[in-house]
């Protein structure tokens, strides 16, 4: 499977593995890719609406049921996406031992189990994405095919 075909797949992943994964860190950088790829579906689904209803508009079909589906699809990705900020937000706060693996608090020096020196954690404000970045993924695939509604 492409590392493509596997985004999405993984972002849900990400989402549904929390339950089983208590208590147990998941990696920020997995978590922003999959956040970052839900708003790229979300952009992609946001336009395809204003491309069905303006086809309906303009042709006098009914897209009503199209319409919903899209709208069914968007709310479920909101809400995949506020589940992957939680994460992000609960994740944030925790430094990594660089020798045992342990997570301590934001802000420790040393380790909590091992004692290792802790690296120095940096300002993390990456969590948004810019106006650039998410008009590039809405550059993709310009030409949807709504044959389907
Ligand atoms: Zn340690």
């Amino acid at each position: 499977m492409s590392m493509m075909d596997d985004v999405l797949l993984n972002a849900r992943s990400v989402v549904d593995s929390v339950g089983n994964k208590a208590g147990k860190v998941i990696d920020r950088s997995k978590l922003r890719l999959a956040a970052l790829d839900v708003r790229s579906e979300l952009s992609k689904k946001y336009r395809l609406l204003g491309r069905v209803c303006y086809e309906a508009n303009k042709s006098g079909k009914n897209y009503e049921a199209g319409i919903k589906k899209l709208q069914g699809e968007i709310n479920e990705l909101n809400e995949q996406l506020s589940k992957i900020k939680e994460m992000l937000v609960q994740t944030g706060d925790k430094v990594k031992c660089p020798d045992c693996g342990t997570y301590n608090a934001k802000g420790s020096v040393f380790c909590n189990r091992c004692g290792t020196k802790l690296p120095v954690t940096k300002a993390d404000n990456d969590d948004e994405f810019t106006i650039e970045e998410l008009l590039a993924y809405a550059e993709e695939d310009l030409d949807e095919d709504i044959s389907d509604f």
